[in-house]
């Protein structure tokens, strides 16, 4: 068996997202800024495609920027903040410590720059309130960002609620929605978003292609400065394969969302179940307020590396967090950040299941991540000494 779980890092293309992307290669190639017929028959399509986007998050079309990716529209919506807060004095910038690397190195910069930034703590069950935001707030505060749902535990954050808590205290609000946009129903009027993040590939479109959602009446400043493009404030000549495709992903991506959210959550809940009846194991995120399809748990005495490496031996694709981070050694920010161990935060893995995935292939996740997990446990001086009782279990 092979049974991608990694949706979280990146999405197979969807097939009708595909069929609507080719014709942009060879039929539809015009420049969409080229003053001739086809050129606005190609901004015709970009137009349709920005109305498309817009209408499955509540937005108007002129409150949509294309863009390369998620982490592109992170930097932008920071820095535009940043300088919007800047020219009134205000250089005060509050996230958490569960952010993804595109929002916390853009808010490390910033702090070089002379802003000052608070990371508000996460709590153990991976959920921030918006009475810390509440707390944190000062008169020198210009921006608030906070992801919509993490990457890597999965917990979905009270973003309406911290929202309104922004708007009464006038300070702009961005959310990284990279992994919810498609996912769960979202509103921005309604949830008082000014700002949002969305990267197509993790919504069954293709790679290098987002969209910055910014409110109408912020000014934004430019983080790729070139032609006129995107009103000016995001250059290069559209990359309309990829927009096109884009727009054909959300709008399948958010009309699914009723049909496939029960079915995805029924597989999920049935493998953290599954999963939980292994000893000394841990869930990471809330239970209940997480994206349908993340499931991430700790493993007392266990390299995460090496369970990552067996699994997929046995045709199981998963990650141990976020895929930025795998490569380097460090324990995951996020684990860490909900308070857990550096030894606890290094036996993590993450599935991330789709509406693709099916009932057998939680069934055998979890049999073979049982085997695998004693297997690992039975070679580990670290377990060895917890089953001797020469060390105390972090996890019950
Ligand atoms: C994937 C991801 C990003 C980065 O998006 P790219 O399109 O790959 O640049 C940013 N934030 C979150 C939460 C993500 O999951």
């Amino acid at each position: 068996m092979n049974i991608y779980a990694d949706n979280a890092a990146t999405t197979k293309t969807s097939r009708t997202v595909i069929d609507a992307m080719l014709p942009y290669f060879d039929k539809f190639y015009a420049n969409p800024s080229s003053l001739h017929t086809p050129g606005q028959e190609a901004m015709e399509a970009l137009t349709r495609a920005r109305e498309a986007v817009a209408k499955c998050i509540g937005a108007k079309p002129n409150e949509i920027i294309f863009t390369s990716g998620g982490s592109e529209a992170d930097n932008q919506a920071i820095v535009s903040a940043a300088m919007i807060g800047k020219s009134k004095g205000k250089m005060h910038i509050i996230s958490t410590a569960f952010e993804h690397h595109a929002v916390l190195h853009t808010l490390d910069k910033l702090e070089k720059e002379g802003f000052k930034i608070t990371l508000l703590d996460v709590h153990e069950n991976g959920m921030v309130s918006a009475e810390q935001v509440r707390e944190a707030i000062c008169d020198d505060t210009c921006l608030v960002t906070i992801m919509y749902a993490n990457n890597e535990i999965g917990s979905i954050q009270p973003i309406k609620e911290i929202g309104a808590v922004c708007k009464e205290k006038n300070v702009l609000f961005h959310t990284d929605a990279v992994q919810a946009v498609g996912h769960v129903h979202i509103d921005v009027k309604d949830e008082n978003i000014d700002m949002l993040s969305m990267s197509a590939h993790k919504f069954h479109g293709p790679k290098g292609v987002g969209v910055l959602y910014a409110r109408t009446g912020i000014r934004l400043t430019n983080i790729i400065e070139g032609g006129a493009q995107e009103k000016g404030k995001r250059a290069g000549t559209h990359n309309m394969p990829a927009i096109a495709g884009m727009a054909v992903a959300i709008k399948e991506a958010c009309d699914a969302i009723d049909t496939h959210t029960p079915k995805i959550v029924k597989m999920r809940d049935k493998l953290i179940e599954g999963l939980l009846q292994i000893p000394h194991t841990v869930l990471n995120g809330d239970r209940y307020s997480r994206l349908p399809g993340n499931v991430n748990v700790c493993f007392e005495g266990i390299e995460g590396e090496s369970l990552l490496l067996m699994l997929d031996m046995d045709g199981i694709y998963a990650s141990s967090g976020s895929a930025c981070t795998s490569g380097s050694l460090d324990p995951s920010h996020v684990l860490l950040a909900i308070g857990r161990p550096h030894e606890i935060a290094h036996g993590s893995l993450r599935l991330s299941i789709d509406y693709d995935n099916t009932d057998e292939e939680m069934d055998y996740i979890i049999e073979k991540t049982k085997k695998v997990v004693e297997y690992l446990r039975n070679m580990s001086p670290v377990w060895s000494d917890l089953k001797k009782g020469k060390r105390e279990y972090v996890i019950q």
